[in-house]
């Protein structure tokens, strides 16, 4: 059986600079606790490496006297920050660039009078985040049936969750265009979803089987499995390495590995070892 990963998987860059934020506060924080708000990425595994290494996952009401915040990938909300500071506690920030890219266009469209639409999940802590920042006055729509309900528009303004696909927003773009009077788009996907979901499309039109390596709640594993069934309907979330059935893989000549972006390395290093262990049977 031939592994083949995706060109481009795993950690992205905003999950990568985050972690590495937290690891480098510990080395300073002179036994002082340094602690995540809300957890740091989306896979347990990877969140219990960090707690063992002495990083706790904390919320906003049980972050001990002292400590270091880490201020994770998703960003917050502004309010959230302020409230932290005025606790005298330190903050790090690890929101992402990206994130940070959308607070700021999301603001300058609510500063310019557009009603600000957001394409993506009200529930995500980056959708939370952003809200923030435009005193929660928006629309957050995640399918086109949501847009065609919203009223008649004048000028709207749109920006995207990041990890949503670019054929979604589009989409959804093109059916604020039959609401909206003017309709300004700003481009808010990132960078490493696009590359991780294109690694993906490819690799699945060469694999008979394929899995993804990543979190059941991972917002951007799940939409690299859905992406993967276009062209290879046998595509499959994992977790763990542990997860991988050996009678699934009967037959199997070759098996495609993508990996959300909150995978780290060392994940998928074991599912491909696991793969190598079962092929040599
Ligand atoms: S998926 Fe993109 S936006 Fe989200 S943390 Fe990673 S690099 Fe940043």
């Amino acid at each position: 059986m031939e592994i083949v990963l995706a060109e481009s998987l795993g950690f992205c860059m905003g999950v990568k600079r985050a972690v590495d934020m937290a690891y480098r506060a510990i080395e300073k924080a002179d036994g002082q606790q340094v602690v995540t708000l809300g957890p740091l990425i989306h896979n347990a595994q990877e969140i219990e490496r960090i707690e063992r290494d002495g990083i706790k996952t904390s919320d906003e009401n049980s972050i001990p006297e002292n400590s270091t915040v880490i201020i994770r990938a998703h960003g917050v909300t502004p309010q959230a920050l302020h409230s932290l500071k005025a606790r005298g506690l330190k903050i790090m920030d690890g929101t992402c660039p990206y994130v940070h890219y959308s607070q700021r266009k999301a603001l300058e469209l609510y500063e310019a009078g557009y009603t600000v639409v957001i394409a993506g999940d009200r529930n995500h802590p980056e959708i939370r985040g952003i809200l923030g920042y435009i005193n929660d006055d928006a629309y957050v729509v995640k399918t086109v049936e949501e847009v065609r309900a919203l009223p008649a528009l004048d000028r709207a303004g749109i920006i995207a969750q990041t990890t949503i696909s670019p054929k979604k927003y589009q989409a959804i773009i093109d059916a604020l265009g039959e609401k909206a009077r003017e309709v300004k788009v700003c481009e808010t996907i990132c960078d490493a979803t696009e590359e991780n979901q294109k690694a993906i499309r490819e690799l699945s039109a060469e694999v008979e089987m394929l899995y993804v390596i990543g979190g059941r709640h991972s917002a951007n594993s799940n939409k690299l499995v859905e992406t993967a069934r276009e062209k290879c309907p046998r595509a499959t979330l994992i977790e763990t390495a542990g997860e991988i059935n050996p009678e699934d893989l009967r037959g199997v000549g070759r098996i495609g590995i993508g990996a959300g972006a909150s995978t780290p390395d060392w994940m998928i290093q074991s599912v491909v070892e696991r793969l190598r262990a079962i092929a040599e049977g």
